[in-house]
């Protein structure tokens, strides 16, 4: 029996500059933790991902409060027909549309939100993601541009990479600012909260340090919480649900339907949303699809490596 394996999934379409996701499952006591960070990490950005693989496989996640969770449909830089037709299958009523890319243009979203509200129609959700790409002058344009041609915007989310310019752009417009990397690229993450700088915080369970920590940062900033994935495999994503199953209160659809956006998936058992909901699982799935899309040999020799380097790492940080 192995207790660990690495994958390798091509996306169905580029996100965050990546054609293929990869990351390691592990196995424990309690059952199977994933271990993604994205390749641009550092070892010391990559503990809290370990921590929260390890709370799955050795600990599990605490009791839920409720049994499924509204997830949103994610929206990349495709053309507005694409678009069009990716939100109708979906089956969600809350789209969040990724804006400001390098590849887009301003015209592009507005075209790409009118074909996602022509989807949704009028009693849907539309939410737009910048990525911190907008200094707070070309933040407030682009809003009120993207307001009017989304026929309203449910929030922006990280319209500026820092949080004294989320709060800036807050003060002048009337859109919800929503704080994703601001959440744990800050050094005090709650910050957020005092700054006035959000009115929604994205809360994500690896880059947190695991589902307990998320929860504990979600009822320190006192702001609702969405609940996101970072396009792990099913394994990773059940820690995001466990976490969205798990919070007080839960205003706003989660980011945590993007198994669509692989190619494949580890396990037969995919947390793919039904009519806009997933399930709250007790313990993520076994991966039993692994053979199909288990990396090759020099990328499971890279990732095991970097595993060792950040285990190290999180030891030495304990002690
Ligand atoms: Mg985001």
């Amino acid at each position: 029996m192995t207790d660990q394996y690495v994958y390798a999934i091509p996306l169905r379409a580029r996100f965050r500059g990546i054609t293929v996701r990869e990351g390691t499952l592990l196995r424990g006591p309690a059952g199977w933790g994933e271990f993604c960070p994205f390749a641009d990490y550092s070892d010391a950005e990559c503990v809290p991902w370990l921590a929260a693989a390890v709370e799955a496989s050795e600990e599990g996640w605490p009791a839920p409060v409720r049994e499924r969770v509204r997830v949103n449909t994610t929206v990349p830089v495709v053309p507005p027909e694409q678009a069009h037709a990716m939100v109708a299958a979906s089956g969600c009523r809350t789209a969040k549309v990724k804006v400001a890319d390098p590849r887009s243009s301003l015209a592009g979203d507005r075209e790409r939100l009118a074909a996602v509200r022509d989807a949704l129609g009028p009693g849907g959700a539309i939410r737009v993601d910048a990525n911190g790409a907008w200094d707070v002058d070309t933040a407030v344009t682009a809003i009120r541009e993207l307001d009017r041609a989304a026929g309203g915007l449910e929030y922006v989310e990280q319209p500026c990479p820092s949080v004294p310019e989320l709060a800036a752009v807050r003060r002048r417009v009337n859109v919800r600012v929503a704080a994703d990397e601001s959440i744990r690229r800050a050094e005090d993450p709650l910050r957020v909260a005092m700054a006035g700088a959000a009115d929604v915080a994205v809360l994500k369970v690896a880059p947190l340090g695991g589902v307990r920590r998320a929860l504990a940062v979600a009822e320190a900033c006192g702001l609702p919480c969405v609940v996101s994935s970072a396009v792990e495999s099913s394994v990773g994503l059940a820690a995001g649900l466990a976490l969205a199953g798990a919070l007080p209160s839960l205003d706003f659809a989660c980011g945590l339907g993007t198994v669509s956006l692989l190619s494949q998936d580890v396990t037969a058992h995919s947390l793919s949303a039904v009519d806009g909901y997933l399930p709250v699982p007790v313990r993520a799935p076994e991966p039993d699809l692994i053979s199909a899309v288990e990396a090759d040999r020099a990328r499971r020799a890279d990732w095991l490596g970097r595993l060792a380097r950040v285990r190290t790492l999180a030891g030495a940080e304990t002690t």
